[in-house]
């Protein structure tokens, strides 16, 4: 596993080639999970998405864009043009040593400035191809789960039993859609800061979801890097 507790030589000599980055967030999860459940989780899961594509585990982005959540205590919220700056600022770091692809893989929503940032980058040609992956797409049975949810508070049921308060968890699903968080945002369309049915969160549940996430996101990084090496 080549990480960034490695020494410069030692990561020279592992002449990576791909790099993985998670990105959390710090924001409001509902009652009864902590503001850096993102985050939290993007640590524990990133690392092995990288280690099993053999590459180079970078660690993960604390903050990024979550100005959906704004008007809840604990929002610390990056705007999507600092996002952008970051995510070239890394890419161009990284490719200044030999790394060919950087897979950004998130683990909050928000983070669409991701995608133009990343289809600009690459469509300008330059180096390392910037991959946008989602952890949470094609996670199966997620139903109407989208944030402090089943799935969140399962994951960290499985990953951080003791930073879960599953007995103040309250169902709820707004009757409005996802898209429309952009003109009304969270705190309008949900009381509590939840969009699911956390109380039907198990550490069972959030060991799988965990593991599919991980082997999806590794999936898609592989398929993304196989069509640049044939594609060029
Ligand atoms: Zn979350």
């Amino acid at each position: 596993m080549i990480d960034t507790a490695s020494t410069a030589p030692e990561i020279e000599a592992a002449k990576p080639e791909l790099a993985v980055v998670g990105v959390g967030s710090v924001e409001q999860h509902a009652a009864h999970l902590p503001v850096d459940t993102d985050h939290l989780i993007a640590t524990r899961a990133a690392p092995q998405v990288a280690e099993r594509l053999g590459a180079l585990s970078l660690p993960a982005l604390p903050y990024s864009v979550c100005l959906e959540h704004r008007g809840f205590a604990g929002v610390v919220c990056l705007t999507p043009d600092t996002v952008r700056r970051i995510a070239w600022d890394i890419a161009e770091s990284v490719g200044r040593w030999g790394v060919r692809y950087l897979a950004f893989l998130t683990f909050h929503g928000g983070n669409f400035i991701l995608n133009p940032a990343a289809r600009e980058w690459n469509m300008d040609g330059r180096s390392p191809r910037i991959f946008f992956v989602d952890f949470y797409a094609g996670l199966s049975g997620v139903g109407d789960n989208l944030h402090a949810c089943e799935v969140e508070t399962s994951i960290m049921l499985h990953l951080a039993p003791e930073r879960v308060h599953l007995e103040r968890a309250v169902d709820f699903v707004p009757t409005w859609r996802r898209e429309d968080l952009t003109v009304l945002g969270m705190r309008r369309v949900t009381p509590t800061g939840v969009w699911g049915y956390p109380t039907r969160g198990t550490v069972e549940k959030g060991r799988r979801w965990l593991e599919e996430g991980i082997a999806k996101s590794t999936e898609k990084i592989a398929h993304l890097r196989e069509g640049c090496e044939t594609l060029g």
